[in-house]
């Protein structure tokens, strides 16, 4: 079987994933995740991480998937954005792959990635996507062949603030998963009507975190229940989302609303999106959380579909480029 190598790389998750030549298969990720001992990702440590993970990484999934070097077809890899020292490790191992092999190099933007592997997965043509990661939160939608930027975040990403929020409560990096358990079991226990008065930042089609993230501080630090704190954290910024993802369906026209990046494993705006989609009539789409966190597969799906409409990378053109945006990528591709 044919298969395109897809290589990610941009912050904390070092992963290999593959999707079949002919589009057909969808091969699982095996990704190692660079955990700080404290504070937040230091970019260098995070490099050195993706280093010394490569190589078993990379013979797993070899042999995980059952294909042998002779059937890797083409390598794509995330060019941007990022943090540079990490994806130059991603960039470095896709280069040498490609060199060794002799077959096509293609530098994706991850962004948009997080959109294919997204379409691909659930069937949704023409999405708005709300992408809330740990470094981005962005609401993107196709216009005039490019994704365009609708609205995003003015300061911090919102797992970005989930994590700060997690680290200052004692929470290990990532913090989101462990926030949304501790809401959950809140929940069950005293329903979920109180929630705290926290800063709503929403400016037209933007959004902001820090001073949800501050005053969410404030409230644990004066010995507030953590677990309401965590209720409250995630209604309130969910809410500020899915309203921008609202408005931008309405700006728009279009009817289907998708969630990618790491913060769309949280059932609870899974949710949220669920009900503003079918309030208005629309639908709201999903991938499984494994193709939501980042993963070498939709690095490898967007690489697929690029290879299919004629676009690779030239080595000279191979640098990274950490502030790569989500409008900067022409779509050319189906
Ligand atoms: P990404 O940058 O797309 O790989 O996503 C990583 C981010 O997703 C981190 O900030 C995590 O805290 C966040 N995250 C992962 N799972 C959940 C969850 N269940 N609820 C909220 N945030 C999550
Ligand atoms: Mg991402």
């Amino acid at each position: 079987m044919g298969v395109i190598l897809g290589i990610e790389s941009t912050a904390h998750t070092f992963s290999f994933g593959a999707v079949s030549s002919d589009g057909k298969d969808v091969l699982a990720s095996h990704s190692s995740l660079y955990r700080p001992e404290e504070g937040g990702i230091h970019p260098r440590e995070a490099a050195d991480h993706h280093v010394e993970s490569s190589r078993t990484l990379l013979e797993g999934a070899i042999l995980d998937w059952s294909v042998a070097k002779s059937d890797i077809d083409a390598v794509a890899f995330s060019q941007g954005p990022g943090l540079g020292p990490c994806l130059r490790v991603g960039g470095s191992v896709a280069r040498s792959i490609s060199m060794a092999l002799d077959v096509p190099l293609i530098g994706v933007n991850h962004c948009v990635a997080h959109i294919e592997i997204g379409r691909r997965m659930t069937g949704c043509i023409d999405p708005v996507l709300l992408y809330v990661s740990g470094g981005n939160t962005q609401v993107i939608a196709r216009a005039s062949g490019r994704y365009r930027v609708l609205g995003e975040t003015l300061d911090i990403g919102i797992g970005n603030m989930l994590d700060k929020f997690g680290r200052a409560i004692g929470i290990p990096f990532p913090g989101g998963p462990e926030i949304e358990r501790r809401a959950q079991s809140y929940i069950e226990e005293n329903g979920s009507d109180h929630i705290l008065d926290l800063p709503y930042a929403v400016h037209g089609t933007d959004m902001a975190f820090s001073g949800i993230l501050g005053a969410a501080i404030a409230h644990a630090k004066k010995g507030e229940n953590h677990g309401l704190v965590c209720h409250s954290l995630q209604e309130i910024s969910f809410a500020s989302c899915v309203e921008v993802g609202e408005r931008a369906m309405a700006l728009t026209g279009k009817s289907e609303i998708l969630l990618g990046g790491g913060v769309a494993c949280n059932k609870r705006i899974r949710e949220m999106t669920q009900t503003m989609a079918s309030e208005r009539g629309g639908s709201a789409y999903w991938p499984d959380w494994r193709l939501c966190i980042d993963n070498g597969t939709m690095i490898a799906e967007l690489g697929r579909r690029m290879l299919d409409a004629g676009i690779y990378t030239k080595l000279s053109d191979s640098g990274i480029d950490p502030s790569l945006r989500t409008d900067m990528t022409p779509i050319l591709w189906a």
